[in-house]
């Protein structure tokens, strides 16, 4: 036998999967909800103007391609925790974080999970609201962080299951790892309210466990950067040191850039310095120092005034358009005549929705309309327009009535 015949075919990727399906259908009418990528009213991809500035300036500077630092691009580090904890944070100010740029948020939550599990001193097991995004559980089980779940979706109301939620994180072993996301739930769409908000943290406070924050949609949920980071700003406020993954996939869009970054809040400036020293000694065998030309281009937005503003004024244009598409379609289901109550289709926010729809009425809708979705009934609002806003709302219809 050969050397690897012991390799078993693994699956394929469930969200990739959806867009290789939709790739083969020849239907004028197919849609791909299945990815998290935004696109505009013409269903194309969409590079931000601000974006394509930022490189025009960078292009004009010829800059050199030398390594950088093991974490990063100090200029966007510093802007990347001033975004997400905002300009008067005093953790900030003292200097108690160390914020390592990432591979994207993927990379960024890889960094903190290799963290926890080397010098985390509580119980080192992670646990994820159910449902959570498909990676964090392998994230965190490839770093030898084991993984549980609470509540958090309740599918009877496609909303927040505030009471299981308070219920189960209440019974959560003392000194354990939680992990929230900071806005824009992805699969549910599903966010807490401020108050819900402060519910978690007290209850997360007497628990004693550790808050790790995945914020990979600030601004997409709201349209707003400092209202979607509220619930991080919060918890930092409360005294949480908290830890965040970044991602500039999302509201920058530069996906396939890989910008992102890993902060810890640490007790004192000398604890972040010791900190960062062994970040350093993680990230560098895994792949030595991170790449240079996204987090140049996010850096030159958030450094530069009126880029950032411009760029404001697009993250807004993305996320309103989601919502617009939201309530379109609701409008359209009352149209086709659908008795259901698709309220949580305009309550849930951010990049998807939890249509509620069965894995048979997705396998149906697929079948009949080639409409991709995956199997949990989550579509990518981004991926609706207005000219085929009706004819989901039609498909939704048929299966669903
Ligand atoms: N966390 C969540 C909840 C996400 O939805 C995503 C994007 N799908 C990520 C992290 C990270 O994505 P990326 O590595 O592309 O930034």
């Amino acid at each position: 036998s050969s050397i690897w015949s012991n390799v078993e075919m693994g699956p394929p990727d469930a969200i990739l999967g959806v867009s290789e399906a939709f790739k083969k259908d020849k239907s004028p009418n197919k849609m791909n909800l299945g990815v998290g990528a935004y696109r505009d009213d013409n269903g194309k991809p969409y590079v931000l103007p601000s974006v394509r500035k930022a490189e025009d300036i960078i292009r004009s500077k010829n800059l050199d391609k030398e390594y950088l630092g093991i974490t990063g691009l100090a200029e966007f580090t510093k802007a990347s925790a001033i975004l997400a904890f905002g300009d008067n944070c005093d953790a900030i100010k003292n200097k108690r974080n160390v914020t390592a740029q990432g591979i994207s948020g993927t990379g960024s939550l890889r960094i903190g999970a290799n963290f926890l599990s080397k010098f985390y001193p509580g119980v080192k097991e992670v646990w994820l609201p159910k449902p959570s995004w498909g990676n964090h559980t392998p994230i965190f089980k490839h770093a030898g962080i084991e993984v549980k779940q609470y509540r958090y979706y309740d599918p009877s109301t496609c909303g927040f299951d505030a009471k299981g939620a308070y219920e189960d994180i209440s019974k959560i072993p003392e000194n354990s790892i939680i992990l929230l996301h900071a806005c824009a739930h992805n699969p549910t769409g599903v966010d807490p309210k401020p108050d819900q908000w402060k519910e978690l943290s007290q209850i997360i406070k007497s628990r004693k466990l550790f808050p790790f924050f995945d914020m990979a949609y600030q601004g997409f949920a709201s349209g707003n950067i400092d209202n979607d980071a509220a619930a991080v700003r919060m918890f930092v406020n409360e005294g949480h040191n908290i830890a965040l993954a970044q991602s500039y996939a999302k509201n920058m869009g530069l996906y396939g850039e890989r910008v992102g970054a890993f902060t810890l809040i640490c007790e004192s400036e000398e604890e972040a310095k010791r900190c960062e020293s062994q970040l350093k000694i993680i990230i560098r065998p895994m792949y030595s120092n991170p790449p240079l030309s996204g987090p140049r281009i996010a850096s030159t937005i958030l450094n530069t005034a009126e880029l950032r503003s411009q760029w404001l004024t697009e993250v807004k244009g993305m996320a309103d358009r989601i919502i617009t598409m939201r309530s379109q379609l609701v409008e359209n289901l009352k149209k086709e005549g659908s008795s259901h109550n698709w309220q949580h289709i305009t309550d849930q926010i951010g990049m998807f929705c939890f249509t509620g729809l069965k894995p048979d009425q997705v396998a149906r809708i697929t079948e009949e309309f080639s409409v991709y979705l995956t199997k949990d009934g989550r579509i990518s609002v981004a991926g609706i327009s207005s000219k085929n806003n009706a004819y989901l709302a039609h498909a939704i219809h048929t299966v669903s009535k």
